[in-house]
């Protein structure tokens, strides 16, 4: 009767630490496998990241300037005269609300 019951008290430890290995060995294998991911990850946005991290400071000039070139010609515009309306004189000759000529005096 001890004798079972210690056999028993025996199987139950080393179902338990059979359990205890493969879930170590288990999670060791995805740990793993996740890291190496990781790292696979990492790399590929490196390789592919010097291309982008080149185009960053191109980005966000080009629209800086384009705003620039926006603000510039806002800037240019002059009222007209006789109806106060805003004209660009690259563009318009005459004001395109009243049609009279742009006067830049
Ligand atoms: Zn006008």
């Amino acid at each position: 009767m001890a004798r079972s019951r210690r056999f028993f008290y025996f199987l139950v430890i080393i179902s338990l630490i059979v359990a205890l290995f493969f879930s170590i060995l288990l999670g060791l294998i995805i740990f793993i496998g996740d890291v190496a991911y990781f790292f696979y990850l990492g790399r590929s946005a490196k390789k592919s990241g010097y291309g982008s991290f080149a185009n960053v400071p191109d980005q966000p000039q080009e629209p800086a300037a384009q705003e620039e070139t926006i603000i510039e010609r806002e800037s240019v515009k002059i009222p007209c005269k006789y109806c106060k309306t805003l004209i660009d004189p690259v563009t318009d000759k005459t004001c395109p609300n009243c049609g009279a000529p742009i006067d830049l005096t």
